[in-house]
C-alpha cells in the first residue's frame, strides 16, 4: 500500500535525507561549539566542520570555499545580494534589472530598492518562461549595477539561459546575480562556466534543512563587494554576521556532497518517471504544458486543465495528493501566479494549473497512483461541468470565459 497523500511538491520543500540528518546530530550535543570561539577544542572542532561545510558546497558549484557565505536561506541570500549590491555600489549607479517571474524573494527585495530610490526594470519572458535576451540587453543603461535572472523558475522548472545572460553581462560590465535555489543539487550548475558573480542556494530544497543557505559571492575577475545587512561580530568575512548555525552548515555541506555524488542518477531516474507522468497527463483532453518541455528541471511538470476548476480539484486531491497550484483560489493573493500570467497564458489556464515536483523518494507507485488520480478527477469534474459540456457543444469559449 502506498502511503497517502503522495508528496508531489518538492518545489516548496524537500523532505531532508536521513543521511544528513545523521551528520547533523553530534552537533547538536557533543560537538556544540560555537564556530568562532578561537581559544579552545570546542570552538575549533566546529570550525573545522563548517570549513568542511564551505568546500562540499563550493565545490557543488565550481566556486572557492571562500566565496560562500552562509545565511538562513535562498531569501536572506537574495536579499543581501540585490541590497548589498545596491548599496555597496552606490558611487556607480541605481538601477537594477531583473525579470518579471523571479521568486518573490527578489521581486520584493526590488520592490524595496525602489522605495529607497533605486530604478529597477522588470524584463519580459516568452511564452515557456524563458527570459527575453534582447529585452534585457536594451535595458542596460550607464547606471546599472545589477542583473538578477534566476537559474530556474520555482512554478513551472523552467530554466533560464544563463549563459546567454552572463555574457551579456559581462559585456557591458554589470554584475550578474542568479537564485538557483532550485537549481543547485539538481542540475549542473558551476558558477564558472555560467559566469555567475553572485548566487543564492537553499538547503531545504535539495534535501538538507530548513532555515540555512548560502550566498556565493564572486571573489575574481571581478572582485564583488557587498554592503553587509546584518551588523555584529563580522563573521563570514563581514557579509554577515550572526553566530553560526553550525548543525544547519553540517547538514547543508552533506546535501551538497550527495547532490554532487547522486545527480546523474537521480536525474536520470527522475526525469524518466517526470516524462512518464507529464506525458499522461498531456493525454487527458484540453490539458497543457506551462513551461518549457526541454529547457526544464528533471522532475518538474507544470500542467493546465482546461474547462476545470483548479480549486474543485484541489479539495478532491486533497489528502491523497500534496500539489500545489497556480490558482489564486489556493492562496492568500486574488490574482492567479504572476509567472503564468508573466507568459501570457490566461487567467481561466492559469488558475486550472498544477505544478507537480518530484522528489528523491518519490517512487514509480507514486507517480501512478498520481496519473490515476488527476486523470480520474478531472474527468469527474468534467462531468458534471456546465463550462465543459459547452466547450464539447462546440461554443466559442472565448466569449465564455
Ligand atoms: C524556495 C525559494 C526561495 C526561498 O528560499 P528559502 O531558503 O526558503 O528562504 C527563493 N528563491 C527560489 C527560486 C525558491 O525556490
Amino acid at each position: 500500500m502506498l502511503d497517502l497523500p503522495v508528496y508531489l511538491d518538492n518545489n516548496a520543500t524537500t523532505p531532508c535525507d536521513p543521511r544528513v540528518v545523521e551528520a547533523m546530530l553530534p552537533y547538536f550535543t557533543s560537538v556544540f561549539g560555537n564556530a568562532a570561539s578561537r581559544h579552545h577544542s570546542f570552538g575549533w572542532k566546529a570550525e573545522e566542520a563548517v570549513d568542511l561545510a564551505r568546500q562540499q558546497v563550493a565545490s557543488l558549484i565550481g566556486a572557492e570555499p571562500q566565496e560562500i557565505v552562509f545565511t538562513s536561506g535562498a531569501t536572506e541570500a537574495d536579499n543581501l545580494a540585490i541590497k548589498g549590491v545596491f548599496e555597496m555600489y552606490a558611487g556607480k549607479g541605481n538601477h537594477i534589472i531583473a525579470t518579471a517571474v523571479e521568486h518573490k524573494a527578489v521581486l520584493d527585495t526590488c520592490n524595496h530598492i525602489e522605495k529607497l530610490g533605486g530604478e529597477v526594470t522588470y524584463v519580459g519572458v516568452d511564452k515557456n518562461g524563458r527570459v527575453n535576451l534582447r529585452e534585457l540587453e536594451a535595458a542596460i543603461r550607464p547606471e546599472t549595477i545589477l542583473i538578477a535572472v534566476m537559474y530556474a523558475n520555482n512554478e513551472t522548472g523552467t530554466v533560464m539561459p544563463v549563459k546567454e545572460v552572463s555574457g551579456i553581462a559581462r559585456k557591458h560590465k554589470v554584475l550578474f546575480f542568479t537564485d538557483a535555489a532550485q537549481a543547485v543539487g539538481k542540475i549542473p550548475v558551476n558558477v564558472q562556466q555560467d559566469g555567475v558573480d553572485l548566487l543564492s542556494l537553499s538547503a531545504h530544497k535539495m534535501y538538507g534543512p530548513k532555515g540555512v543557505g548560502a550566498l556565493y559571492v564572486r571573489r575574481r575577475d571581478p572582485r564583488v563587494r557587498l554592503t553587509a545587512q546584518m551588523d555584529g561580530g563580522g563573521h563570514e568575512r563581514g557579509f554577515r554576521s550572526g553566530t553560526l548555525n553550525v548543525p544547519g552548515i553540517v547538514g547543508l555541506g552533506k546535501a551538497a556532497e550527495l547532490c554532487a555524488v547522486e545527480m546523474n542518477d537521480e536525474t536520470t531516474r527522475l526525469r524518466r518517471l517526470r516524462d512518464k507522468l507529464r506525458g499522461a497527463l498531456l493525454q487527458i483532453e484540453e490539458s497543457v504544458l506551462n513551461g518549457d518541455s526541454g529547457h526544464v528541471l528533471p522532475h518538474v511538470a507544470n500542467i493546465s486543465f482546461n474547462y476545470v476548476e483548479g480549486k474543485m480539484l484541489m479539495i478532491d486531491f486533497n489528502k491523497e495528493l500534496a500539489v500545489s497550484s497556480g490558482s489564486a483560489c489556493t492562496s492568500a493573493s486574488l490574482e492567479p501566479s504572476y509567472v503564468l500570467k508573466a507568459q501570457g497564458i490566461p487567467d481561466e489556464q492559469a488558475h486550472s494549473s498544477f505544478r507537480f515536483a518530484l522528489g528523491r523518494f518519490t517512487t514509480e507507485a507514486e507517480i501512478d497512483f498520481a496519473i490515476e488520480k488527476v486523470t480520474q478527477t478531472v474527468q469527474k469534474l468534467r462531468e458534471t461541468s456546465e463550462i465543459w459540456k459547452m466547450y464539447r457543444k462546440g461554443m466559442d469559449m472565448s466569449q465564455i470565459w
